[in-house]
């Protein structure tokens, strides 16, 4: 499988999930776009360093995924986007009766509002080039909820909404819209907590990983960047040319119970 010729904008890039997504697109032989907040030398490396490593173009562009004239510049800025992933997400977690309202602002506008933003730009150039592929970084919590994350499941569930009606809009064109919902995936945000945790409950990395963090996820196993990567690639492929409009989950049973 080869996406060779084609250009993949990927938003909030430049660590985790996203950057693990545009390592396989790469690896596929894609262009990337990276992309996050900052405009620091380092980011700009990273996108010099993976292209280098896959012998593809890869270019960093700096936009606020929590400004929609920033995420329609980004796309503009791109000049071309065949494969749009909209990744960039924040979370924050506390009782709704003291949530802080700019937090919920902030939260809904960069896990969901950037990607119609994004979309509304990406779909014209799609169509222009007779080809496309949306793919939005959902979450289990774009299917099921926990206490204390309203922004974050509300947004999560909108993003599962945003792919249905994408899909919809495009069911008759060789452009295609789907939801990847990861459960816990080892990010290295996820791993720097893994000391904290340990230190609270008193256990072992393994048990800690196990018994705590992954109490939800039956698997007992984190999801990895790659395996979000690959699942994208798939997407990208003609085997999932008929797949539009639906969720795939890679939370290790998560969405089962
Ligand atoms: P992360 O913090 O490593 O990555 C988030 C990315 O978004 C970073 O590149 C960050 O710079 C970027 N970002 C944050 N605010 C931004 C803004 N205003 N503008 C542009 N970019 C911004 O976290 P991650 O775990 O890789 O999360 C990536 C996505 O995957 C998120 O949407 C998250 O909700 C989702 N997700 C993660 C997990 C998990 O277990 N890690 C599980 C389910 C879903």
């Amino acid at each position: 499988m080869t996406l060779k010729g084609k250009t993949a904008i990927i938003t909030g890039s430049n660590s985790g999930i996203g950057l693990g997504i545009a390592r396989e697109l790469a690896k596929a032989g894609a262009d990337v776009v990276l992309n996050s907040f900052t405009d620091r030398p380092e980011d700009h490396q990273l996108a010099a360093d993976l292209g280098a490593e896959f012998g593809v173009s890869a270019r960093y562009i700096k936009a606020d995924m929590s400004k929609g004239d920033e995420c329609r510049a980004l796309v503009e800025q791109a000049g071309k986007c065949d494969i749009l992933v909209n990744n960039a997400g924040i979370q924050h977690v506390e009782p709704i009766d003291t949530f802080p309202p700019a937090t919920w602002d902030r939260i809904i506008a960069i896990n969901l509002s950037s990607a119609f933003h994004t979309t509304a730009a990406a779909l014209p150039m799609m169509r222009k080039a007779g080809w496309g592929r949306v793919i939005n970084i959902a979450s289990a919590h774009g299917l099921t909820a926990s206490p204390f994350k309203s922004a974050y499941v509300a947004a999560k569930h909108g993003v599962v909404g945003l792919t249905k009606v994408t899909a919809l809009e495009t069911a008759e064109e060789p452009i295609t819209c789907n939801a990847i919902c990861p459960g816990y995936v080892l990010t290295p945000l996820v791993e720097a907590q893994i000391p904290d945790q340990m230190k609270t409950h008193n256990m072992g990395r393994d048990e800690v990983i196990k018994k705590v963090m992954l109490e939800r996820q039956p698997s007992r196993e984190f999801a990895t960047t790659e395996q979000m990567g690959g699942t994208a690639v798939f997407l990208c492929s003609d085997y999932a040319a008929q797949i539009t409009g639906t969720t795939i989950s890679v939370d290790g049973g998560w969405t089962a119970l």
